[in-house]
């Protein structure tokens, strides 16, 4: 492999954390990799630990009264320090060839956008980007020639067995169907953060882990794929596959069917993009089909998971309504994990949030931005709204 530069955007989180594994470990076997930058949100311990492990050039931090701190945390490691959304945005701008998008949320458009901008190769874990503000993003990576190589895990499924993108009639993507696949509506209304987050496959941070347990992540899933393959939302089906071994599939015109198998460990996928278009050897816990046994795939249940239809819904109108599902969903998640809404509100307060915003003006979901200005109207609309239901809710 050759040598290569590379920065981190969120390090601080699981997925950001398995990359410094994955880098370790190649460095273990000479590669030569160098780091430029890395992000973190506000964890300045897990900041610090990792900058004595990687030793890179700049580390910036999500907040800009965190600064003081920070320079604190990470004094006489040698590494330059920023803070707040300009730092962020910096890490994404300095020169590394490689940028592990990780950030969670929207939060990551804007660092990842700088990384985009200058043509670098994006590894691209943050669906949020997608989903916020897909065919600018997809748009701007064309224009200005940066590659992304997708990290989620179904995505990168699919890109390692789309040998020929015009001969495609569908794509699969599986879903492990989350901790409540087998629960009753009444459990999932009771259901704490906890419980939520307690996912039966992957180990993840906690909004995606709620995500996973509405279905909504599968929903983002959907619409990241759209925007990243090119295919519409009829030519993409969602199948519950709990085992979590396959991790997609894709479904030729002439029958064929290709699905890319591997233990859920998202090292796999992250040494993939890393090493693309290499293999790297690397020792993620290897797939023991026989142990395995059985696989198993069912359709979801979209009366008890309605996420999956608010984000088809969402896609079939059109790249502001993803814009609002995907904001209106922070927001619900943040609240849930807060203790302030139940479980089952996190679909309502989207649900609802898409309505108040179907019509409203410049925050109208039936327009289609055409500039990253206009998707943070919509964005903010969409988390105003949001914000008042979940309120609303909660003072119930
Ligand atoms: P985590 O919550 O574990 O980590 C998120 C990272 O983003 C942390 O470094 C966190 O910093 C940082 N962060 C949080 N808020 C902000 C902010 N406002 N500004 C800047 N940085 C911030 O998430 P995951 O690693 O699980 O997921 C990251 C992304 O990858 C998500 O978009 C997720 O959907 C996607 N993904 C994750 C998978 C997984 O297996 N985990 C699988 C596929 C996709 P800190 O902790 O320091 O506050």
């Amino acid at each position: 492999m050759s040598p290569r530069s590379i920065s981190i955007l969120g390090v601080t989180g699981s997925i950001g954390q398995s990359t410094l594994d994955v880098i370790e470990e190649l460095r273990g076997q000479g590669a030569e990799l160098d780091i430029e930058a890395v992000t973190a949100g506000g964890n300045l311990e897990l900041l610090a630990a990792t900058c004595r492990r990687l030793r890179p050039k700049f580390a910036a931090v999500a907040e800009p009264g965190q600064l003081g701190a920070a320079r604190e945390a990470l004094a006489g490691l040698g590494v330059e320090v920023g803070a707040g959304p300009s730092a962020l945005e910096e890490a994404g701008a300095r020169p590394a060839g490689w940028v592990m998008s990780a950030i969670v949320g929207a939060a990551g458009l804007q660092p990842t956008m700088a990384a985009v901008r200058r043509g670098a190769t994006v590894a691209l874990a943050n669906k949020e980007c997608l989903v916020c503000a897909g065919p600018l993003f997809i748009e701007a990576a064309k224009r200005h020639g940066a590659r992304l190589l997708p990290v989620d895990s179904e995505h990168n499924a699919i890109f390692q067995v789309l040998t020929h993108p015009d001969r495609v009639e569908k794509l699969t993507l599986t879903a492990s169907g989350g901790p409540f696949r087998t629960s009753s509506r009444e459990a999932m209304a009771a259901a704490t953060p906890d419980q939520a987050c307690a996912h039966p496959r992957w180990s993840m941070g906690r909004k995606i882990s709620v995500d996973s347990a509405t279905l909504m992540n599968k929903g983002l899933e959907l619409i990241e794929a759209s925007y990243l393959f090119g295919f519409p939302s009829k030519k993409i089906e969602i199948l519950v596959h709990p085992e979590s071994v396959v991790h997609s599939f894709v479904h030729y015109l002439d029958g064929s069917v290709l699905g890319q198998l591997g233990s859920p460990d998202m090292r796999i996928p992250i040494g993939y993009a890393l090493t693309w278009p290499d293999r790297a050897h690397l020792s993620t816990a290897r797939l023991d089909l026989a142990k395995v046994g059985a696989l198993t795939f069912e359709a979801p249940d979209t009366g008890k998971f309605p996420a999956l239809l608010l984000a088809r819904a969402a896609l079939d109108t059109g790249a502001a309504a993803t814009t609002a599902l995907s904001a209106a969903n922070e927001v619900a998640v943040e609240a849930f994990l807060g203790g302030r809404i139940g479980f089952l509100d996190i679909c309502r307060i989207v649900e609802e949030s898409m309505s108040v915003l179907e019509g409203s003006g410049a925050a109208s979901i039936a327009k289609s931005p055409t500039s990253f200005d206009e998707v943070a109207v919509v964005d903010q609309a969409a988390r105003g709204a949001a914000r008042r239901i979940a309120g609303s809710l909660a003072a119930a």
